[in-house]
Formats: structure tokens, C-alpha cells, sequence
């Protein structure tokens, strides 16, 4: 079976930062509104700073999550025909100790919304790019770098900015949505 490496935050769910980031500043921020890949990079520094003591101790961005549409279903077929890893970065070098609950967060997000994945399949890292695999998947470009022979970008309004040319350079196809996923990864249910 070859190795499909699925990236967690804005490729399989989405929304959480931004909402803790609209209730800290009492604001009404879309995604399509942010194009920082960091949501709280729209703040002042010195704003950020106390956000991020906020956020650490107060938020777990996953009780409030949304599910990109077709995400798990897809990815759900995806595992009959492929080893799959869920790989996401949780260290937050501005809080390194504190950032550490997000490693649990997201382990036990996935384990309740993915009974389907290897709960040892689960990777939680601060380096995709060491990690060995055939196919990526990820809403952000340098993730894709690395190791692997299909490099997918799944569109998030963050990493519109890439053209197609530059993609096309580093070796990534851009996809809009999970059904093209499935269409690039499953041919009549069978993998490539
Ligand atoms: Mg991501």
C-alpha cells in the first residue's frame, strides 16, 4: 500500500482559529477576509501577545470545529486502498510549553472523528518535511515540500496567491475540494 500523508488543519477542518480569534476582538472575520496564514497575524503585536496567552489557556479551537465537506468521507475510501497518516504541526515556538495542549487536542479530535485511522497513524510533529510518503496532502506549500510523488494543495483563500505556474514548479497540483481528491486518488475505487 502506498503511504498518503493528510494534513489536519484547514485540509480536513477548518474555522476554529478564526472564531477564538472574532470572540477575543469581538469581531466578524470571514476566512475569505484573512489572507495570513496565521489568523492572528492581523493583530498588533502587542494585541497578539495577550491573545496568545488567552488562547492557551482558554481555547480548545476543536469543540467548535467545521468539517471541510466530503473530507472524512473521502478520506475514509482513501483508507481501504492507502496507509494513512494524519501528520499536523502543534508547536507554537512564540509559546512553546503551552502550545503543548494542542498536541492533545487534536490526537483526541482525531481519534473521535477518524475511528477509521490507526490511532498510532497519527503524527504530531513541527517537521512534515522528514516524514517518508508517496502522496501529500496540505492547505499550505512549504508543508508540501519533501518527500512524496503527488503533492496536492488543497485551495484555502491563504494559499490563492500561488499560481499555477509556481505550483507546477514544486511538483503540486492544486485541487479545489475533497471530490477532486477523490478523483485524482481513486479510480473506480481502486488506487492508482
Ligand atoms: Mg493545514
Amino acid at each position: 500500500m502506498k503511504k498518503l500523508m493528510i494534513d489536519l488543519d484547514e485540509t480536513i477542518c477548518t474555522g476554529g482559529y478564526l472564531e477564538a480569534v472574532n470572540e477575543y476582538l469581538k469581531t466578524d472575520y470571514k476566512d475569505t477576509d484573512i489572507e495570513t496564514y496565521f489568523v492572528e497575524d492581523i493583530m498588533e503585536d502587542e494585541e497578539k501577545e495577550k491573545f496568545l496567552d488567552y488562547f492557551y489557556k482558554n481555547v480548545n479551537i476543536y469543540k467548535n470545529i467545521h468539517m471541510i465537506p466530503d473530507s472524512i468521507k473521502v478520506i475514509e475510501a482513501l483508507s481501504h486502498e492507502y496507509e494513512i497518516y494524519i501528520t499536523t504541526a502543534f508547536v507554537d515556538k512564540r509559546r512553546v510549553y503551552e502550545s503543548g495542549v494542542m498536541a492533545m487536542y487534536k490526537y483526541q479530535w482525531i481519534v473521535e472523528n477518524m475511528p477509521f485511522i490507526d490511532p498510532k497513524k497519527i503524527i504530531l510533529t513541527g517537521s512534515k518535511d522528514i516524514v517518508m510518503c508517496d502522496i501529500k496532502i496540505d492547505d499550505k506549500v512549504s508543508n508540501l515540500k519533501g518527500y512524496g510523488d503527488i503533492k496536492l494543495l488543497l485551495t484555502q483563500p491563504h494559499n490563492e496567491k500561488f499560481t499555477l505556474e509556481e505550483l507546477d514548479e514544486a511538483g503540486i497540483r492544486r485541487v479545489h475540494d475533497w471530490a477532486q481528491v477523490k478523483a485524482i486518488l481513486l479510480k473506480d475505487g481502486e488506487s492508482l
